[in-house]
């Protein structure tokens, strides 16, 4: 069976590395913001190109963390996408404000950017750019809409650790970013995992308060707070994997550049669009029968994921609250797209299987 991810793949690749990382961890008896977590987010801002980094417990609750920071919840709006791992909407929710959905654009996933105006209100305080896939959404007018009606920019960057977008880094254009560290991320640990990033001194600080209980100094809250420290462990661990993730990305785009030349012309197939600088979180390409496709793949030994198969905005937790007749392409894209085999340790001679079995598939 060819998966569709596989962190264990990878943690066999990094196993020595890991384990001493993780063993050092124990014997060194810091269990909570110890040296790990604070060498990691020095390293990870470094390499992201931003000057603070405040490790959390999940993308989710960076984004909630991130939203806090801002001085966003109750009564305020966040415009963001439908085309979206549900953490997105749910940490708007999390941190009290509504969720305002846009469409995407359908060559790229990522929000359609004609469409963000029309969806401001005397209420919106933010956009939550989703660079989904891998491929960071088009930074430069949500920047200037933000600008121009000030906004805050917040990226989720939990499918694009380490893409570029115009020669710097996702992650560090906006007012704050948002990465997750769940296993199949281009960046993955071995359990649960965020960052929240900021140029901001003032952001960071805040965000750094809100991640434990609003403490400056411990047991005294200055702003309240929640309670989402990444774990010493995993930062031990997000360090090892840290080093190889350039590296990972560039195979990444190898195995993405075969996909390409190998299903070029593949009838009913739509590949994905490809813009420099673009990290292969998801290898996603579209079918009109895509759930025909899924299954002839099934038959073959190989496995396909769907992202995602219902829309946010038509899931039964929010169907009746965050209704909306203008999400078109979301629901299209729902409809047809399937991820395909990608991640690093994934072999030649396993990709070459799958372009066979898709051009085998008669729709
Ligand atoms: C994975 C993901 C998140 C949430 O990350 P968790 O670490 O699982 O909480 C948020 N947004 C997007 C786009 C994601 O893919």
């Amino acid at each position: 069976m060819i998966q569709c991810s596989n962190p264990h793949a990878q943690y066999a690749a990094h196993k020595a590395e890991i384990d001493e990382a993780v063993l050092g961890v124990m014997a060194r008896g810091r269990y909570i913001l110890g040296p790990e977590v604070e060498a990691f987010e020095k390293e990870f801002a470094a390499y992201i190109g931003v000057k603070h980094a405040i490790g959390v417990g999940s993308g989710t609750d960076a984004l909630n963390v991130a939203l806090r920071a801002c001085k966003i919840g109750p009564g305020d709006e966040v415009i963001t996408v439908s085309h979206t791992a549900v953490a997105t909407v749910s940490a708007i929710e999390m941190a009290g404000a509504a969720p305002v959905l846009v469409d995407i654009d359908p060559a790229r996933y990522t929000i359609d950017t004609a469409r963000i105006e029309a969806a401001i209100t005397p209420r919106t305080k933010a956009i939550i750019p989703v660079h989904i896939y891998g491929q960071p959404a088009d930074l430069t007018p949500i920047l200037a809409i933000a600008k121009k009606h000030g906004l805050k920019v917040i990226e989720d960057c939990a499918q694009c650790a380490g893409a570029m977008y115009k020669g710097r880094r996702a992650g560090s254009y906006g007012d704050i970013s948002c990465f997750s560290f769940y296993p199949t991320k281009n960046l993955g640990a071995i359990g649960d995992g965020g960052m929240v990033l900021s140029n901001n001194d003032e952001l960071a600080a805040r965000a750094g308060l809100v991640r434990q209980y609003g403490w400056a100094r411990r047991y005294i809250s200055d702003i309240p707070g929640v309670n989402t420290r990444l774990d010493e462990m995993q930062a031990a661990i997000l360090r090892v994997k840290l080093r190889y993730l350039d590296a990972d990305n560039a195979v990444r785009s190898k195995l993405a550049a075969a996909y390409g030349a190998g299903l070029a012309g593949a009838p009913g197939l739509t590949l994905p669009v490809t813009d420099e600088g673009h990290v292969y979180h998801l290898y996603v390409a579209r079918h009109p029968n895509r759930d025909r496709l899924a299954e002839h793949l099934k038959s073959k030994g190989i496995g396909s994921m769907i992202h995602y198969p219902v829309p946010v905005h038509l899931q039964p937790a929010y169907s009746k609250r965050l209704a909306s007749g203008k999400l078109g392409e979301t629901e299209r894209a729902a409809r047809e797209v399937i991820s395909l085999p990608m991640y690093p340790e994934l072999s030649e001679s396993e990709l070459k299987q799958v372009v066979s079995a898709l051009l085998e598939f008669k729709p």
